[in-house]
């Protein structure tokens, strides 16, 4: 329990304001230090009678945002000032204007921002008004980005406090930082800022595999520190004797990241090769700087075997957060793999606390590339906002995670011009990142000379030439094309416009089609039409019937079914199944638009919730034209879904099935829930791999616990040994997934066996 002593308090309160003053890398002037003070007496009276869950005085947490906006983020007093203040309006009587009149409309309007972005991810509200927060965060973040920088720090603090909450706000705060937080912290190359926010996350959501990784690390130290001293010898001796300033130390991977290396590859932790890495911090001048960071590779290869594939070089291309470094991966004496980190203190210091260093040398003039990913990525973000203004919030966050949180690639334009393009990008992407008129008229690429369709996805490195043609224009399939925002908002728009060019000549050339079967053309039987074709709205209605693309001979049927009864069960399912019903089944694929605004996951929830029943997978339900697909081989008690594939029945994936992701994306309506019967007695065919170390009588023991459970028929084997070590592959039908469970488990009791893992996808 925290004890009320005021006198100490009031100690502790000067000390904490004093720091603050310690951390400024610069000196500060005298009006800067008024204005502080000014703050800093502002805050104490404002908060003077509350205190924090923890019971300490309110005002610790101002003055410790406050000292980590300069300490790890390396802003200046404007900001220091705004972090005293930031919780002022919120939580005292004290208004905005009073901020204004006493500190000036910059720091009021810092504030402003501060006070209104405080809950993002509120999960008693909607996830689209949760969108809108979001959408309002990235307007304050184009806005000034110190409103961002301050709301780390904020957030940084209260994580590392968030011990006195309630369990159930915890998770809330751990969860919404790991998700929006620690990513955004990411981009903006707050490296520590993003390792600690997401530590901490993972300690509440997760606190035994948090305190198993830390014990661990603990335990192993002693050892890695031989390790890494016996491995930096010879270097720091050679990188003496060529006069180089440095200085040469081990870091050990943050818990979040070991825990995602360990899941990813599915590892315990002793097998992490790259539990740390080794850094050389080059104290070189500018001028100098990345010629001495390449002769530092030189030397560091020259005294390890380096692996080839892992070179990583940064200070080519800087990464768009600004990141700038050598990684280098050698073969330790002790036949280990080392991850070596190459950069200058100036690299150094943009890698750890990101934007506000890399503005700081930009304006004293050494950054010497002026305009940087950074920079870029900011102007990148007001042109999303500007263009996404008539999108909806939900398209919006996906494009923006899509956008801004995935890694990125970099091609080539024919002069040999670098690009950087979202991961996953298309060459339509590349055509619109050149110029909109190209993208709308691109017919196709020579990427690395070779001819390509407008929907190839570009690797890294890739030469791209973009071939047009003027007869061409975009149709809806290309909104499904592209990743970056700014060819989808391109090309929405241009969708848009068109449809509205075409809207009288299908309007009339529907009513003349109704006219023909004495239909009245009444906005009943319209919308019958629409929602009978799945189509949006109006415009897009009458867009495809100007197009021919809806005909009379298709429209025709429509009039005459709507009478009768639907007894086909295929029907049925679309009828129940989701309120766009699709009564064409011309195999029209279009992707339902509903759920490709939102993501897959939710799609999916979305329409297993709106479906109540679901489809029971069984031999006796022999009318049921289903299909067990041979990527991902279900069986009974694996979590699985039903697509409805037009003219073939319905596929039975299992949820995690890329196949089926893809599927899904392209029938996103026409999803069923699909469960198994208990009991079941057919055999579904699947597959386990063994591996362990060989001896006489291995498969024989292997073949004898498959065999001991007389529900598995063995369909194929085949095992393979080399230097004592075997592989073995077994493909068997089974009844159901417990019953696998069971026989690998037994399987991996037999001595020598050291794996058993079944084949999840072909
Ligand atoms: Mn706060």
């Amino acid at each position: 329990m925290y004890k009320i002593d005021e006198a100490q308090e009031k100690k502790e309160i000067l000390r904490r304001y004093r720091l603050i003053f310690k951390s400024f890398k610069r000196e500060i002037s005298q009006e800067e230090h008024e204005a502080i003070h000014k703050a800093f007496v502002l805050a104490v009276s404002a908060h003077e009678h509350t205190r924090r869950k923890s019971g300490e005085p309110y005002i610790y947490h101002p003055l410790e945002v406050a000292h980590i906006v300069v300490e790890d983020i390396g802003l200046g007093p404007t900001a220091v000032v705004c972090a005293l203040l930031h919780d002022v309006v919120e939580d005292t009587e004290y208004t905005l204007s009073d901020i204004e009149n006493g500190f000036g409309p910059t720091v009021a309007r810092i504030v402003d921002g501060l006070t209104k972005i405080d809950a993002i991810f509120d999960q008693n509200q909607s996830f689209s008004i949760q969108a809108e927060n979001f959408k309002k965060l990235l307007f304050s973040l184009s806005d000034d980005v110190r409103v961002i920088l301050i709301k780390l720090a904020d957030r940084l603090h209260n994580m590392r406090t968030l011990d006195s909450m309630p369990r159930d706000k915890q998770l809330k705060i751990a969860s919404e930082t790991i998700n929006i937080y620690a990513p955004l912290a990411h981009r903006l190359g707050l490296f520590s800022i993003k390792s600690e926010l997401e530590d901490l996350s993972l300690k509440y959501t997760e606190p035994d595999i948090y305190n198993f990784i830390s014990e661990k690390i603990k335990q192993s130290e002693p050892e890695r520190e031989d390790l890494i001293n016996n491995f930096i010898e010879p270097i720091r001796k050679k990188l003496d004797n060529e006069c180089l300033k440095f200085s040469i130390s081990g870091r050990v991977k943050s818990i979040c990241s070991i825990w995602g290396k360990m899941k990813k590859k599915g590892i315990p932790f002793e097998e992490v090769y790259d539990l740390f890495a080794i850094r050389i911090v080059l104290d070189s001048p500018v001028e100098t700087e990345k010629a001495d960071c390449y002769r530092v590779y030189a030397i560091v290869n020259s005294l390890y075997r380096a692996n080839p594939d892992r070179l990583r070089d940064w200070i080519a291309i800087p990464k768009s957060n600004g990141y700038e470094a050598l990684h280098t991966t050698v073969m330790s004496n002790t036949g280990r793999w080392i991850e070596v980190q190459i950069r200058s203190k100036r690299m150094d210091e943009i890698a750890e606390r990101g934007y506000a260093a890399h503005w700081r040398y930009k304006n004293e003039g050494i950054n010497p590339d002026g305009e940087t990913g950074l920079d870029l990525w900011l102007s990148k973000i007001k042109e999303m906002l500007e263009h996404s203004a008539s999108d909806n919030s939900l398209s919006f966050l996906n494009d923006f995670r899509q956008n801004f949180f995935n890694g990125e690639i970099y091609v080539y334009t024919p002069t040999g011009e670098v690009k950087s393009l979202p991961a996953g990008s298309t060459v339509l992407d590349f055509a619109f990142h050149i110029h909109s008129e190209i993208g709308f008229t691109v017919i196709g690429a020579k990427v690395n000379h070779k001819l390509v369709p407008i929907n190839q996805k570009l690797k890294n490195g890739d030469q791209v030439e973009i071939i047009t043609s003027k007869t061409q224009k975009p149709n809806e399939n290309w909104v499904n094309y592209v990743v970056s925002s700014r060819a989808k908002s391109k090309i929405r728009q241009w969708l848009r416009e068109e449809h509205a060019r075409y809207y009288n000549q299908g309007r009339d050339a529907l009513q003349q089609i109704m006219t023909t079967f004495s239909v009245p053309f009444t906005e009943e039987n319209i919308r019958m039409v629409q929602n009978a074709f799945s189509r949006k709205n109006k415009s897009e209605l009458f867009y495809d019937v100007a197009m021919h693309k809806i005909e009379e001979k298709d429209i025709k049927p429509l009039f005459k079914q709507a009478e009768e009864k639907h007894e086909n069960w295929f029907w049925q399912m679309f009828r129940r199944g989701s309120s766009s019903n699709n009564a064409s089944a011309s195999g029209n694929n279009r992707t339902d638009k509903q759920s490709s605004n939102l993501n897959l996951q939710d799609a999916i929830q979305a329409q297993v919730e709106n479906k109540p029943e679901s489809l029971l997978l069984g031999n006796d339900v022999k009318n049921l034209n289903y299909i067990i697909p041979e990527c991902c081989n279900p069986i009974p008690g694996d979590d699985v879904i039903g697509i409805i594939i037009p003219n073939k029945g319905i596929e039975v994936h299992r949820t995690n099935c890329p196949k089926a992701i893809e599927l899904m994306s392209q029938y996103g309506n026409r999803i069923v829930k699909a469960k198994w019967k208990k009991n079941e007695k057919i055999g579904f065919l699947t597959g386990i791999t063994i591996s362990g170390f060989d001896r006489p009588g291995m498969a024989r023991d292997i073949l004898g616990k498959v065999n001991e459970d007389p529900q598995i028929n063995i369909r194929s084997i085949s095992m393979k040994s080399a230097e004592g070590i075997f592989e073995g592959q077994i493909m068997l039908y089974i009844n159901n997934t417990s019953h696998l469970q069971d026989m690998m488990d037994k399987v991996g009791q037999v001595d020598g066996v050291e794996k058993v893992n079944r084949i999840d996808h072909k």
